[in-house]
């Protein structure tokens, strides 16, 4: 009696821990761009509910136009990859399938056990459609934690939603700071077998031949920890933020943007790590906004990756693409032979990323310049950025085209040679166009200026002044 009273003190934790677990149907977390476990609303609410079984899936159902671009899915496999050591460390693991999310959550629930999904919300039309068809099934959960506040939590005085960045910006920062950030759970409760799983590397994310992603891991560190490192490194420079982001040459902006788009890091966390009222940490804070605001505009126009949010740049007479293929591809290369644009377009091959302010300078001159549809510089964006975001890519290529809800920017032509020189561009050129290394501060930004002709460097596929006036011409067009 004695040594079955000694053995039942110390298993009988373990076992009424057991035992609930078996009493308890398991739970699905449904992961999408949410590859987290600090502050995880979804997570923690499962946890409390039942055993959980975390589950990726990659979604047939997503339009084919969205599917993840290559460099997307080189991100995803490494952050899968973390996200999974994470969950083992902690008890738990990633289940992974393929199919329509629809089909594949009510199949792991039955075969699981499970008859509840925890999520956080997301708000690309297609994973909208997907939760309503998914709470058809089963009782789906969904939690607040992809952006700062809801979207059309704030409002206009007549109840509509912000068009306007700046004033949707003012109401936010009523609303600020967020919640503060709830931690990992300590332990993952398991269920008492797990449902079956693909292989990660079955599905293929990683290019191989050839391999132009290999520069990618000399920048990034895909998943939570890296998403931490970077915010960590960038904390303390926020207060220089203001001006060091208009900077391609230095470092002066977070990097966090992929950690972001894949909820590596939510942006509570964000925020309440970088506080300060100084200039250059508000405004750093007010960008973070804009990822809100493009999240709106989305939820309110679900087509916004696709069609003009203002209908008369329907009419605008873009160059046919087959015509226009050259330059296309010129641009795409990074050989337009504007040494900024270059650098730009080659940065984003390079390493999936480009420089703010070279975003705008590359897509104004796509569009403007060589009078191309955003739309088709938007998809190569989609396909090379680590960082690609429906919400955010569609909402800034529209506005520097001007058809979004906001500004009409059209006529605000930037010149890619003013740009460069005023933004101080000299060492970011010479890092991503080699060929121009040797090129003096005052040259580099205008080579063809300065008597450096091809093969050396491509001439200027079009003038400045040419291509202006014709963006011009094709604009008056519209407006006629
Ligand atoms: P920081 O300057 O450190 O800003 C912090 C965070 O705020 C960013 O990580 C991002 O989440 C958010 N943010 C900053 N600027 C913007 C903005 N203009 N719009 C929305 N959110 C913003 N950003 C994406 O995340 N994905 C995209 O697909 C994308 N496509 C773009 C296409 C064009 C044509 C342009 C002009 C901008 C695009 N941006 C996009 C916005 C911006 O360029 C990037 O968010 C920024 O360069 C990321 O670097 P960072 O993390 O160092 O940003």
């Amino acid at each position: 009696a004695c040594l079955g009273k000694m053995l039942y003190r110390s298993l009988g934790t373990g076992m009424i821990r057991l035992h609930c677990r078996m009493m308890t149907k398991p739970v699905l977390l449904w992961l999408r761009q949410d590859l987290r476990l600090s502050d995880q609303a979804a997570l923690v609410a499962a946890v409390q509910a039942g055993p959980v079984i975390p589950l990726y899936i990659i979604d047939d159902d997503t339009p084919r136009h969205w599917a993840m671009g290559g460099a997307s899915r080189w991100w995803l496999h490494h952050s899968l990859s973390r996200l999974d050591e994470s969950l083992r460390a902690k008890g738990s693991r990633l289940i992974l399938r393929q199919g329509k999310s629809a089909d594949i959550i009510p199949q792991v629930a039955k075969q699981a056990g499970a008859d509840s999904v925890y999520a956080l919300h997301h708000f690309e039309p297609w994973w909208r459609n997907a939760e309503k068809a998914v709470d058809r099934q089963l009782d789906l959960h969904l939690y607040d934690g992809s952006l700062l506040l809801p979207p059309g939590a704030v409002r206009t005085g007549g109840g509509g939603i912000y068009r306007i960045y700046t004033p949707f910006a003012r109401a936010v920062m009523t609303h600020m700071p967020p919640p503060a950030p709830c931690p990992a759970p300590d332990d993952i409760p398991a269920p008492s077998s797990w449902p079956t799983s693909d292989s990660l590397d079955d599905w293929a994310l990683l290019p191989t031949s050839p391999d132009w992603a290999n520069g990618f891991s000399k920048d990034w560190t895909p998943g939570e920890a890296g998403a931490q490192a970077n915010l960590e490194g960038f904390a303390d420079e926020a207060p220089d933020y203001a001006t060091g982001r208009n900077l391609p040459s230095i470092e002066g902006t977070s990097r966090l943007s992929p950690h972001l788009h894949f909820g590596e890091i939510s942006p509570a966390t964000v925020w309440h790590r970088v506080t300060g009222s100084d200039e250059g940490t508000t405004t750093f804070l007010k960008e973070l906004i804009w990822r809100d605001y493009a999240h709106n505009q989305i939820v309110e126009r679900p087509d916004y990756g696709s069609a003009n949010a203002r209908a008369d740049f329907d009419a605008l007479p873009w160059r046919d693409l087959r015509q226009a293929k050259r330059d296309f591809t010129a641009w795409q290369r990074g050989c337009t032979g504007y040494p900024i644009v270059d650098a730009g377009m080659r940065q984003l091959w390079a390493t999936g990323w480009m420089h703010n302010r070279v975003r705008m300078i590359a897509a104004s001159f796509l569009i403007k310049h060589l009078l191309i549809d955003w739309r088709h510089g938007a998809r190569w964006f989609w396909d090379t950025l680590v960082d690609a975001s429906y919400a955010n890519n569609s909402v800034n290529w529209q506005w520097v085209a001007g058809s979004g809800v906001d500004a009409n920017m059209f006529v605000r032509i930037m010149a890619p040679l003013v740009q460069s020189e005023k933004f101080d561009a000299a060492a970011y050129i010479r890092q991503w166009v080699p060929e121009l290394a040797d090129l003096s501060d005052a040259h580099i930004h205008d080579p063809d200026a300065h008597g450096v002709r091809p093969p050396a460097y491509p001439a200027k596929i079009v003038g400045h002044r040419e291509g202006r006036e014709r963006a011009l011409a094709a604009y008056r067009d519209v407006k006629g």
